[in-house]
């Protein structure tokens, strides 16, 4: 599904991703995991095709296209879906009207009719059951006032609905409290499926207690030096990125 060759990329001056391989084939869940500032970010991002980092090597192949110079709304219009990080407030947009633009564009640029109504809100009832959300939710503005639980809780939705191929995790070392771990994982276990894909990126291991990868990688300062199965992340909790680092000499 996703070959990653030789991935070098960074902004303006500064190198960030220096050679990294990855191979995610469908129906397997990858963990990500690194400290802080070693580019875990960057790579999501460079996946989903944000602009404002450029790729000086490599391939980034996609179902077998190369996907270097898609646009970011293209990636996402082919089955890629990244994370909010930093989700944006709209006032007056409500969480279900959001989610039936979005798809409805994602039908247009592949070339297909709007949703049928009915058949919009069939999908809506059936996924937010599957996701236990309530109708409340789905009827306030998108994002405002939303906990750190709600935030989540709406992305797990989006992604539910939009039925990536790929999803990206991107879960930021902050603001993952009990709750919000819950929501996540449980959406992603439900979502979890032999066609689909899921790349977890995290600091911590304790979100993979709850969505057991089949393939762990470390990314030390933009590279992955290390790749294993689940016992890795286990391993890397009791020793720590340090151990890691002196055993790699790095
Ligand atoms: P992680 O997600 O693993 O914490 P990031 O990908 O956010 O790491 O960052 C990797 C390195 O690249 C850090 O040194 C960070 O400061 C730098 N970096 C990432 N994005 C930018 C940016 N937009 N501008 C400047 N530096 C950046
Ligand atoms: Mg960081
Ligand atoms: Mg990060």
């Amino acid at each position: 599904m996703l070959t990653i060759k030789n991935l070098h990329a960074g902004i303006e001056e500064k190198d960030i991703l220096k050679g990294i391989n990855l191979q995610v084939n469908p129906g397997e869940v990858h963990a990500i995991m690194g400290p802080n500032g070693s580019g875990k970010s960057t790579l999501s991002s460079v996946i989903a095709g944000k602009e404002e980092y450029e790729v000086t090597e490599g391939d980034i192949v996609f179902e077998g296209e190369n996907i270097n110079e898609f646009a970011p709304e293209e990636r996402a219009h082919n089955g890629i879906f990244l994370s909010f990080q930093y989700p944006v407030e709209i006032p007056g947009v409500t969480v279900t009207n959001f989610i039936k633009t979005a798809i409805n564009e994602t039908r247009k640029a592949r070339g297909l009719e709007e949703m049928p109504a009915n058949e919009m809100l069939k999908l809506i009832r059936e996924k937010s059951e599957l996701l236990e959300i309530d109708r409340k939710f789905l009827s306030r503005s998108l994002n405002e006032g939303f906990s750190g639980g709600e935030k989540k809780r709406n992305e797990i939705f989006q992604m539910a609905m939009l039925e990536p191929k790929l999803a990206i995790l991107d879960e930021t070392d902050s603001g993952l409290d009990i709750d919000a771990l819950r929501i996540v994982s449980n959406g992603v276990n439900k979502l979890r499926s032999k066609d689909n894909a899921v790349v977890v990126i995290t600091h911590y291991q304790r979100l993979l207690e709850y969505i057991v990868p089949d393939f762990v990688h470390v990314l030390l300062d933009g590279k992955i030096v290390k790749s294993g199965g689940k016992e890795l992340a286990l391993e890397l909790e009791e020793k720590g990125y340090d151990w890691l680092k002196q055993e790699l000499s790095v």
